[in-house]
């Protein structure tokens, strides 16, 4: 199974859900939420041929992390995945929104510059500036919109330009987010638990609980469970081909 992005890092006790994910054989994107956070992070994973780190820098904390952009160019050739970055345009947010325009471009552009990679990207309330900013950089990489909430336009936009998606619990309740998923190539999709932050039955998700987001995924597409299980390690396998370039 796969956990496309969880903070690894943000748990309580890392090690435990890093060992126990392996247990499972469950492949994770770790991300990180800031360029500082990453060393620790991947140190979480030595030993774990499953689990990469994505070196990170959450639009929230853009505005008082700007000096981290040095270390962040520094880390680059360290990883080929980046995330979680991207833009949010949520009311409590939009204060620092040109700060977080200018982070996401600086690591648009160094990511171009490093060859491109793998990224898990945000983009609540601010996926046409998020789009804006990839058209822009269209080397920049592989772009994965994690736990996408825009509109039906939004999102033919973005597949086509070719983004894929990581999609987790938060977008398996309502009717509106089920259509939109319904809607996502099945050749673009990978499930994503972004724990601690997401729950199930009132308990914080862990890369366990993937297997349920598949479960949800594949009713919703109406699809065997086998199936789609093929389909996403297939997905994956191409995240990866994309990733070794
Ligand atoms: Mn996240």
């Amino acid at each position: 199974m796969i956990d496309f992005h969880c903070h690894l890092d943000l748990y309580p006790n890392p090690v435990l859900i890093a060992r126990k994910s392996a247990d499972e054989e469950i492949y994770v994107l770790s991300v990180t939420t800031t360029p500082k956070a990453w060393q620790r992070s991947s140190a979480i994973a030595v030993g774990y041929t499953r689990i990469r780190t994505a070196l990170g820098f959450h639009p929230e904390l853009a505005h008082e992390r700007k000096n981290e952009l040095s270390l962040f160019r520094k880390l680059l050739p360290k990883t080929r995945y980046i995330g979680e970055i991207g833009l949010d345009g949520s009311p409590e947010q939009k204060t620092y929104f040109k700060d977080q325009l200018f982070v996401f471009s600086e690591i648009l552009n160094a990511s171009a510059n490093a060859g491109g990679r793998v990224m898990s990207i945000h983009s609540r309330r601010a996926v046409d500036q998020v789009l804006d900013e990839l058209s822009k950089t269209p080397d920049a990489g592989l772009p994965i919109l994690h736990w996408f909430t825009g509109n039906q336009t939004q999102l033919k936009r973005a597949i086509d330009m070719g983004c894929w998606f990581s999609i987790g619990p938060g977008m398996l309740s309502s009717a509106r987010t089920k259509e939109l998923v319904s809607k996502i190539p099945q050749n673009r999709i990978l499930p994503e638990t972004d724990g601690p932050f997401t729950k199930i039955r009132g308990k914080a998700t862990t890369p366990i609980d993937s297997w349920y987001v598949v479960e949800k995924l594949a009713y919703i597409y109406q699809v065997s469970y086998n199936y789609f299980v093929q389909q996403l390690k297939t997905n994956l396998s191409e995240v990866g081909k994309f990733a070794i370039q």
